[in-house]
């Protein structure tokens, strides 16, 4: 069976944007979406030691109406074409416009269907992520890691929610030197 990185998008591969009336929001078109330093890099190298690597996205702008479907999948060909990513699972709902689903994270829906559908172990697999939601999604895998400036607040919503990832770094590159080094224990 294969084992995978499972990456969250926005805040883990590409930069988040700030705008004056959005406020903080994620690429809504190729031209948007800046890739942060090191996953190029860091992806080519997971890859040379076995892992296929596979994005798991909520783009509930999409079901909001403010992303275009073809936006995305230009986005997600990107992804494949210029970081070499294998396969990519975009939840494109939002249980207020339609409904709830099984792929949402902090659901396991787009990780147990990519499992199914490429024969992955879970249990040999990594997520790396920028928020609980995607902490939550992986805990059936091998170890999680969560990309962030850690400070207070998160710490107190760790605690409460009964989350807490395996590792915490501050940045692409480090989460692939724990795999490297230490994470892939079992
Ligand atoms: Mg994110």
């Amino acid at each position: 069976m294969n084992k995978a990185i499972f990456l969250d998008r926005d805040g883990v591969i590409n930069k988040m944007l700030y705008h004056d009336e959005k406020g903080i929001y994620s690429a809504r078109n190729l031209d948007e979406f800046e890739v942060l330093s090191g996953v190029k890099k860091g992806i080519s190298d997971l890859k040379k030691i076995g892992f296929k690597i596979i994005v798991v996205s909520n783009q509930p702008g999409v079901a909001f109406g403010y992303i275009k479907e073809h936006d995305l999948e230009k986005i997600n060909q990107y992804m494949k074409d210029k970081l070499k990513v294998d396969w990519v699972y975009n939840c494109v709902h939002h249980p207020d416009h339609t409904g709830e689903c099984s792929c949402r994270k902090p659901k396991p829906g787009m990780l147990k269907t990519a499992a199914e559908e490429h024969g992955l172990d879970l249990k040999k697999s990594f997520i790396i992520g920028d928020n609980l939601s995607d902490i939550q999604a992986g805990k059936e895998c091998n170890k999680t890691i969560m990309i962030s400036k850690v400070n207070c607040s998160l710490c107190n919503i760790m605690h409460e929610k009964k989350i807490k990832p395996d590792f915490i770094v501050k940045n692409f590159s480090e989460a692939v030197d724990i795999i490297k080094i230490g994470g892939d224990l079992k």
